[in-house]
């Protein structure tokens, strides 16, 4: 998908400049002339880049920076005639993401477009990355790094009750005889039987239980076997 950029710039020659310079590098852009207007779309639509002008008519790109951070975290790339206004850009910490004053190559432009986009889309890919997590009742279970909260307090588990407990909690409500769960923890080849599930079953819950007299996550359900009570 192609990345789209919203400028906001009150003086059209010098926004289709930077609009021409940027379709050409294949980013999708749309310009704004005044403050209000550019802060209303950049809000309401979703953009990967604002290069923000800062005199501006309606709104000034002060204003305009500092309501699109509150709720953004989009690169925004401040742009103006007098290098007095960086520093007092730098001054008040607006969280502008870079500033470049006019009148600047429209290359040098691309090139910082290009390095806050990449550097943000690798921000944003590692969030999508994040761990594998089945969150129930206090118990934290993190697939990816095989670690588990009972009420914000590590426990350790042995591969097999990880991976026991995982299951039945992927499973909320649903009643697992004890051969399902061996066939499903433990593979064929696999010395042992099915008193094996029930021998892991009491480890579990005396690591997750508060009475395991009293099961409150892992109940037996008699003459059948197992679930995970939600
Ligand atoms: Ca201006």
């Amino acid at each position: 998908m192609m990345s789209r950029i919203l400028i906001i710039e009150d003086e059209e020659a010098i926004a289709d400049l930077e609009k021409d310079y940027l379709e050409l590098s294949e980013f999708e852009v749309e310009i704004e002339n005044a403050g209000d207007t550019g802060l209303a779309r950049a809000l309401a639509e979703d953009f990967d880049l604002v290069i923000l002008d800062l005199m501006l008519p309606g709104i000034d790109g002060f204003e305009v920076c500092r309501r699109i951070r509150k709720t953004k975290d989009i690169p925004v790339l401040m742009v103006s005639a007098k290098k007095e206004d960086i520093d007092k850009i730098r001054g008040l910490g607006l969280g502008a993401d870079d500033y470049i004053t006019k009148p600047f190559s429209p290359s040098e432009l691309v090139a910082r477009v290009k390095a806050h986009m990449s550097r943000y889309n690798r921000l944003v890919g590692s969030q999508t990355q994040a761990n594998d997590v089945v969150e129930i009742r206090g118990i934290r279970i993190d697939k990816t790094a095989r670690r588990v909260m009972i009420n914000g307090e590590e426990k350790n588990f042995t591969t097999k009750e990880f991976d026991l407990l995982t299951f039945l909690a992927e499973h909320p409500n649903h009643v697992f005889t004890k051969e399902e769960l061996f066939r499903e923890i433990w593979d064929m080849d696999s010395i042992g039987d099915i008193a094996t599930v029930t021998v892991h079953i009491k480890k579990i819950r005396e690591k997750i239980e508060f009475d395991t007299a009293k099961p409150q996550y892992i109940e037996t359900i008699w003459g059948v076997g197992y679930r995970f009570k939600v």
